[in-house]
């Protein structure tokens, strides 16, 4: 695989990303939105949240162009610890605890607005702050009067988009993966000429 050819998985990714975040309106409308300054989902392991390398390659390029990318290949951490993006301290990052929000995996973008179809009916992944509010929400999505993503149909898109990138792990390992992918490939790209 190419630098180049990269660069368009990750387009293409950015582009379920972009159209994911048309769902905004709807969440502020239906109140489930994540109030300002909340962190309360990433404040786990993570073991718990898995993402896929295709998922980080924006943001593996993104680390790569502005020059970050050593730093944070320097700072990786174990999956036991939290996920290495996370900013704990409100006083440091008043908005919310993801240091990349806008190239945050597609795994937290599901998070809180996403729902999985089951025999039952629709699941929706909601937010603890929000559970009186998953039951009411459930059954409009089962009527039909609201539209929130399936989960499994945006996995199977970004999975899509490059299947032998898309195996799950623990956050901080995929991150070290798409930043390994894309430092090789940039390293190549530079010998090349
Ligand atoms: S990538 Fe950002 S939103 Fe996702 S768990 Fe890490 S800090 Fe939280």
């Amino acid at each position: 695989m190419h630098l180049k050819r990269l660069l368009e998985l990750a387009e293409q990714v950015e582009r379920v990303y972009r159209e994911l975040d048309l769902f905004r309106e709807t969440a502020e409308r239906e109140g489930i939105a994540c109030p300002y300054g909340c962190r309360e989902c990433c404040k786990t392991a993570a073991l718990n949240v898995e993402a896929s390398v295709v998922e980080l390659l924006p943001l593996a390029l993104h680390l790569l162009r502005s020059g970050e990318f050593e730093f944070w290949y320097g700072n990786l951490r174990a999956d036991e610890g939290p996920c290495v993006l996370f900013e704990p301290d409100p006083i440091k990052k008043e908005e919310g605890g993801c240091l990349f929000y806008e190239y945050r995996p597609l795994t937290c973008r599901l998070f809180g607005i996403g729902y999985s179809e089951k025999k039952t009916g629709p699941v929706l992944l909601t937010c603890a702050l929000f559970s009186s509010k998953k039951r009411g929400l459930e059954e409009k999505l089962k009527k039909g009067t609201l539209i929130l993503p399936n989960v499994q149909t945006y996995r199977l898109r970004v999975f899509s988009i490059a299947p032998e990138l898309g195996e799950l792990y623990p956050i901080n390992t995929a991150l070290k993966k798409a930043l390994e992918l894309v430092g090789m490939y940039s390293l190549y790209w530079k010998k090349a000429g």
